[in-house]
Parts: C-alpha cells; sequence; structure tokens
C-alpha cells in the first residue's frame, strides 16, 4: 500500500505543474494556417552576410557578424528546430544569435519566438508600437484578439521608435515603424557586401489589411486610417536595391530563387514588384476607406 502510495507522488507532482502551467499560460495558436506555413524550405544566402531560414512561405531572414548573430522572424510555434537545423546547415550555431526583431507581432512570426530566446540567451527589440502584444503574447490585438494568447509571450528588452538604429558587429539596421497590419508593424533597411559589391536591403513588412470589420469600427485602434496612410506614404519613398518581405509569397520567393540554386543576389533586385505590390495595397486600402 505504501509503495504504491509513493509510486504516486510523481504523478501528483507533474500533474499539479501541468496544471499551474495551463493556468498561468494559456496559448492558442489559431488552427486555420496555411500548410506553405510549415512546409520547409531549403536554407540559402541571399546575399552577403544575410540568409533566408525560414520556412517555404514564413520568411526568417539571419545576419550574421563576427560579435553574434540577428533573426528577424521565427513562424509559428513549432519552427524553432526547423530555423535551428536551417541554421545549422548553413555553418551557423543557434546560440549565437544576439538580437530578435519581428517585422510584425503576429502568431506565424513570433510563434517561437519565446522559445528561440530561452534557448539563445538573445535580446528582443521590439517597434513600440507592438511591445503591447509582443508581452501579453497577441492577447490584446486590435484584429485578432481573443481571450487567450495566440503566442507565448516574450520579453521586451529595447523598444524601438522610427528611425532607431540596430547595432551588431559591423552591422547597422534602421528600423523603419509601418503601422497598420499591427500597430508595430516595421521593415528594416541595411547593407550587405559580398566580394563584388554592396546591396542595401529593404526586409519589408507589406501593409496589408487583417480586419473584416470597417476602419471607423475598430475603438483599440482609432488611428488605423492614418496608419495605414502613413505607412503606404512612407514606403512609396523608400530606395534599395533587394526587396524582401514577412512572407516569401509577397515577394515572389519561389519564382526567384529555386531550391539548391547557387548564389545569385540580382535575383532579389525587383523595384518593379515592390512598386506593383505597394500600389495593390495603395488599392486595397481606398476602396476599405471607402466602404468597397
Ligand atoms: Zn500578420
Amino acid at each position: 500500500m505504501l509503495v504504491q502510495q509513493l509510486k504516486r507522488i510523481p504523478l501528483l507532482i507533474s500533474f499539479i505543474c501541468l496544471s499551474l502551467g495551463v493556468f498561468a499560460q494559456k496559448v492558442v495558436q489559431p488552427a486555420s494556417t496555411d500548410p506553405n506555413w510549415s512546409k520547409p524550405y531549403p536554407p540559402f544566402q541571399i546575399a552577403g552576410n544575410l540568409y533566408y531560414v525560414g520556412t517555404y512561405d514564413l520568411a526568417c531572414y539571419l545576419i550574421t557578424t563576427p560579435q553574434g548573430n540577428i533573426l528577424i522572424n521565427t513562424g509559428l510555434e513549432d519552427s524553432a528546430p526547423v530555423i535551428k537545423s536551417n541554421m545549422e546547415a548553413l555553418g551557423f550555431k543557434f546560440k549565437d544569435i544576439k538580437i530578435l526583431l519581428t517585422t510584425q507581432a503576429h502568431f506565424d512570426h513570433m510563434g517561437a519566438m519565446a522559445a528561440i530566446k530561452k534557448m539563445t540567451g538573445a535580446k528582443m527589440m521590439v517597434d513600440a508600437g507592438d511591445v503591447g502584444v509582443v508581452t501579453d503574447g497577441g492577447r490584446s490585438d486590435y484584429s485578432l484578439s481573443g481571450d487567450v494568447s495566440t503566442y507565448a509571450p516574450v520579453k521586451v528588452d529595447r523598444v524601438l521608435n522610427n528611425g532607431d538604429t540596430i547595432k551588431l558587429g559591423n552591422m547597422r539596421l534602421v528600423m523603419l515603424h509601418h503601422p497598420g497590419h499591427t500597430k508595430g508593424s516595421c521593415s528594416f533597411l541595411f547593407d550587405v557586401k559580398d566580394q563584388k559589391r554592396s546591396y542595401r536591403v529593404l526586409i519589408a513588412n507589406m501593409p496589408t489589411i487583417v480586419t473584416d470589420k470597417s476602419f471607423s469600427d475598430i475603438p483599440a485602434y482609432p488611428n488605423i486610417t492614418h496608419d495605414y496612410a502613413y505607412t503606404l506614404n512612407a514606403m512609396k519613398k523608400l530606395s534599395f536595391d533587394i526587396w524582401l518581405a514577412s512572407h516569401a509569397s509577397q515577394f515572389e520567393l519561389q519564382r526567384k530563387h529555386k531550391p539548391g540554386a547557387g548564389y545569385n543576389p540580382d535575383a532579389f533586385i525587383d523595384e518593379k514588384g515592390y512598386d506593383s505590390q505597394i500600389n495593390y495595397l495603395q488599392d486595397q486600402f481606398s476602396k476599405k476607406v471607402k466602404g468597397k
């Protein structure tokens, strides 16, 4: 009898821990995810010290320096091992990630951020507009809010404002505040070099519209119309050589790069593609504002 009771203790302890864990943090990743979000994609060198380490559609970018690396975006909650093995396949250590960034605090880019922060000890830097959602795991998101977090909350180590510079080793990234999609959506502008030349790279958060509601019917985001208009205007004025985005489909990664293809940064020089995307989004925005 006594032996049996003793045997039950570990079971009881694990049950208590599990229950506490559930009460402390309820995270429910939305079920309706695109299969291309989890589909693997071979990692590759985009240009100089910039690499693609994401999935087929959820773009994650690695920028390496002799002083450690920067990871932008993480994909869904189960993508930490995918990103890790992608990085290792390119010859980089997961532990060398020193800075974590996101282009927008939705679950399809933030899903594995808490896990990766825990595994690497890297510092999370977030646009001021998204600090609230990053901290509560998307619970307070104006368009996807419910009674649960859609990703594990992440502690913010540095708050970024428009034009702030992120420095690591020889790299300087400028953060551009591009709100609308989320209150703190942002893009990153920086230079990379190879033996031939230097490239100005724009990792853009394209201002797609998430909400089905009318913009005048979102009390949680009274500035939404102003923010989208500001972002579209600001994005039209940017100049760069290489254009990338939060989703691979947005910049047509699979058309520009075939798995296993050799190093070819020029494949991502596509100002026309960018302009036509921005014009399309401007059109969507105008229709939304007119209530069409
Ligand atoms: Zn999003």
